[in-house]
């Protein structure tokens, strides 16, 4: 029975998409995918002073943009080999449990699309529940901050609380190495904006959906709805007065452009969003 009715969505869904339309629009639309779950000990960690001792589990996600001129990831989630371990990968400090319920590779498949087909690949930071899959995307165009990027590929990458080995076959990849904001498909409806504090060059990503509006997609710049309404971050943050400057810009550009904030580990705002394969409008 849920075979059939996802297969019926998916039919809904390739359905009502015409290249008239697409083009019309841009971004014609974005699905929301499941891209695995962390399950942590003390919360306290992300929320420094609330909620001390108590567990928590932090959803994951990753986003595909369908927009006109090609297929565009942001993030890639926990890695897809941890769906085998039925328990869960731990770290080794025992403070977070990351579990992927359904490899992305299989997500994608599911609408339609293969990591080849993704031409246009970004990931907030390079943290291991961002850049899990990430050495799927050779295919594409690799859009980073220039300190990500140094931090990613320098010698010391273990120092940021980067994996080196979940990401280094982007090192050939095409890339657009940037220093601030970009608009990536030049026509105003895909923006890439800086966003530093958590790790050197961690960026958040702005869709303008056809129907919705503009959606900013949080990356790590927050972690909960909590943290951004009191302008929470972690302890371990790369940079804690850049993440409460970034926190202020992108407040007031939300303001300004009337974005909304859907935040990538918050399960509660999570749950209330179709998830792939359905998709966002
Ligand atoms: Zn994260």
């Amino acid at each position: 029975m849920a075979r059939l009715s996802r297969a019926f969505l998916f039919l809904l869904a390739a359905g009502c998409a015409t290249p008239t339309e697409q083009s019309a629009s841009g971004v014609d639309r974005m699905y929301v995918i499941n891209c695995g779950e962390n399950h942590v000990k003390d919360v306290s960690r992300w929320t420094p002073g609330v909620n001390v001792g108590q567990p928590h589990v932090f959803a994951n996600h990753c986003y595909l943009i369908k927009h006109a001129k090609g297929w565009m990831l942001w993030d890639t989630g926990n890695a897809d080999r941890i769906a085998a371990l039925p328990g869960g990968f731990t770290n080794p400090q025992g403070t977070i449990t990351a579990f992927m319920r359904k490899p992305l590779a299989e997500s994608l498949k599911e609408v339609g699309v293969t990591p080849a087909d993704i031409k246009h690949f970004a990931m907030s930071h390079a943290h291991g529940d961002h850049s899990g899959n990430a050495n799927y995307f050779t295919a594409a165009t690799l859009y980073v901050q220039r300190a990500e990027y140094s931090a990613m590929f320098g010698a010391e990458a273990q120092k940021f609380g980067f994996i080196a080995a979940n990401y280094e076959k982007l090192r050939a990849n095409p890339a657009m190495i940037l220093d601030g904001d970009h608009d990536v498909f030049g026509d105003g409806t895909v923006t890439i904006k800086a966003a530093p504090g958590h790790t050197p060059g961690h960026q958040v990503l702005v869709v303008r959906l056809p129907k919705t509006g503009p959606v900013m997609l949080s990356g790590d710049m927050v972690h909960l709805q909590y943290s951004w309404t009191y302008r929470v971050v972690p302890s371990f943050n790369f940079d804690i007065p850049r993440s409460m400057a970034t926190i202020d810009a992108m407040k007031a550009y939300a303001r300004e452009t009337g974005a909304q904030l859907w935040v990538n580990h918050d399960m509660e705002q999570n749950a209330k969003l179709p998830k792939a394969p359905a998709f966002v409008q």
